[in-house]
């Protein structure tokens, strides 16, 4: 077979438009949870999750920045309150906007006035980053890198990877920031120079994950400056991360 009908045969590989893919029922996005009232005394889905992702109070809410998307309160809930949808545009600025409560229909978006002028002003055509696996399971970090593949293609918008944070416009954090790797993230950061964005890219990287309050970890550096994008996933879809950062980098 030539190379013209190999390429016929495969034909696009690239996606046309990256904001229109649906994904597969089973994928695991945004959950919803409906109104539906819980059976006394049902504590099901708080019992079962893993990383205390879900609260129940007056009704049940969901925080995706804790939720390692195992879909055991899914499986779990006998009233079927909880459903994942496979919609995967999640990612947000506003940490709060990760908590999906009761009833809520509309998706995670991000807060337009909450995005620094600067990103918007300087980051709209270009967007260089570094990534950091601090910690990470190289779940978070395959996906990363699938951003670049030719599937998902994300240097058509300029966004791409670099080597050196020197060289760099802002730096993607995954894993849960181990205490080993406090101090590099740190290192990482001061090179890059001003204006500079910082990304947490999955669950670890947002909350701790399921490694959440273990000594083994060291935050500390997450309370020192503001996050610009949090985007949840365990790991992160492709899609997730190149919707998100287009929503932040976008006029
Ligand atoms: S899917 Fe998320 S919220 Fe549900 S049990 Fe698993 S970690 Fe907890």
């Amino acid at each position: 077979m030539g190379i013209i009908d190999i390429l016929i045969h495969q034909g696009k590989q690239y996606i046309p438009d990256l904001s229109k893919p649906v994904l597969p029922e089973i994928y695991r996005g945004l959950p919803h949870l409906s109104t539906k009232a819980c059976g006394e005394g049902c504590n099901a889905c708080v019992d079962i999750c893993p990383t205390d992702a879900i609260v129940h109070t007056q009704g049940i809410s969901l925080d995706l920045g804790k939720c390692v998307f195992c879909g055991e309160c899914q499986s779990e809930c006998p009233e079927q309150k909880i459903k994942f949808t496979n919609d995967y545009k999640i990612a947000t600025n506003d940490r709060k906007r990760l908590v999906i409560a009761e009833g809520m229909t509309e998706g995670v978006k991000l807060d337009p006035d909450k995005v620094r002028a600067e990103i918007k002003q300087f980051f709209g055509g270009s967007l260089k980053l570094r990534q950091v696996s601090a910690g990470g399971d190289n779940a978070d970090e395959n996906e990363l890198n699938a951003c670049s593949n030719v599937n998902f293609d994300m240097g058509r918008y300029g966004i791409d990877w670099v080597a050196s944070p020197r060289h760099a416009d802002g730096m993607v954090i995954s894993g849960p920031i181990t205490e080993h790797m406090a101090e590099p993230v740190q290192i990482c950061y001061d090179a890059i120079p001003f204006p500079k964005i910082i990304i947490l890219a999955g669950t670890n990287a947002i909350s701790g994950g399921i490694f959440e309050g273990t000594k083994s970890l060291n935050r500390s550096f997450l309370d020192k400056y503001p996050i610009d994008l949090y985007v949840p996933g365990y790991p992160p879809h492709p899609l997730t991360f190149i919707n998100g950062v287009l929503a932040m980098i976008r006029k």
